[in-house]
């Protein structure tokens, strides 16, 4: 068994669709970013990759390569779970939290978990995302950008 952590961080931005999980969320700002800035997704992938011990997504999709400039997150998810599944793992479960004053998280939860599941080819089961607030404390609090924690545990198969 191997257990890993993944944290991410992004500011909003004005004229930016916002996209959590691979999902299009409605709202008035998104997400800054090199990529399309999906910070779950990030914080996803990092988890895979340190699960591995294969450093994290700046290792393998590095922020001054233009090639990848605007890149769909779910892209780097997928690959993260191609490498995994070339070392001979599984993931058996994976628990996310997204941490953000707005938008509500709990609504688009059911959509963001099918996204994650079709991406990384498991069941809808293994996968949990929540919502949480800062109680209008610090960064997120104050509206400034969304961050996202994710664990997951993997299995040799
Ligand atoms: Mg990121």
């Amino acid at each position: 068994m191997r257990i890993g952590l993944g944290f991410d961080v992004h500011r909003f931005v004005e004229g930016r669709p916002l996209f959590l999980g691979g999902v299009e969320i409605p709202f008035n700002k998104g997400l800054l970013g090199h990529s399309d800035g999906d910070v779950l997704i990030h914080a996803v992938a990092d988890a895979i990759l340190g699960a591995i011990a294969e450093g994290d997504i700046g290792t393998h999709f590095p922020d001054t390569d233009m090639n990848i400039k605007g890149i769909q997150s779910g892209k780097i998810l997928a690959a993260a779970a191609e490498l995994i599944k070339k070392k001979g793992y599984n993931i058996q479960n994976l628990d996310a939290v997204v941490i953000t004053e707005e938008p509500k998280i709990h609504r688009y939860r059911k959509t963001i978990i099918s996204s994650l599941a079709e991406i990384l080819g498991i069941d809808q089961g293994s996968i949990s995302v929540k919502g949480k607030t800062t109680e209008g404390l610090g960064f997120t609090g104050r509206k400034e950008g969304i961050a996202a924690e994710a664990v997951v545990l993997l299995t040799k198969s």
